[in-house]
């Protein structure tokens, strides 16, 4: 079981989740963070209406996010669903994501490795090192002189940001 209030749990988790299911989503999950509850009983708890908050439920069931057990309430019936979280899932989740963050970053680094840049020096804009060549160095939008950048410090950014993720997820 999870434990805890929601604003206990990281912030990426909680980013995760927003992103999932929204503001409302978030107060679905508050409710569901030490126990499991009814659709009813959290439509009741959160005050947002029994339909939103099933759609909200099934979204989190596609993910895997939450799971439920359905019972027959034998006077009546109908059948009950009780929910239950299943949070443990968010942390496959974010791997996921991290892995795939560092690919991203893992490109930028090939790039900001592989090429030099040049800017101008009045306005700012960025240019590669094929356009500076062919403008005989001069930006081709105002004529100012282009400066070579020195992007080590986005390298060394990059290394930085992509060893840290991989040590997260290792
Ligand atoms: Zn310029």
């Amino acid at each position: 079981m999870n434990n805890g209030k929601l604003e206990s749990k990281s912030l990426e988790t909680n980013s995760v989740l927003l992103e999932t299911v929204g503001e409302e989503g978030l107060d679905v999950v508050q409710c569901l963070l030490d126990k499991e509850e009814t659709d009813e009983k959290i439509s009741e708890q959160t005050g947002l209406r029994l339909n939103t908050v099933r759609k909200i439920l099934y979204r989190l069931y596609d993910y895997r996010l939450a799971s439920y057990v359905r019972t027959k309430d034998k006077e009546i019936g109908w059948y009950t669903y009780t929910w239950k979280l299943n949070l443990t899932r968010m942390s496959e989740i974010m791997m996921v994501r991290k892995k795939h963050l560092i690919g991203e970053l893992n490109e930028m680094l090939d790039f900001e490795r592989n090429h030099v840049f040049f800017r101008c020096s009045s306005d700012a804009i960025k240019y590669s090192f094929d356009t500076a060549t062919e403008t005989g160095f001069r930006c081709p939008s105002c004529d100012s002189a282009l400066e070579y950048v020195d992007n080590q410090q986005n390298v060394t950014e990059l290394e930085k940001r992509i060893k840290k993720l991989e040590k997260e997820i290792n």
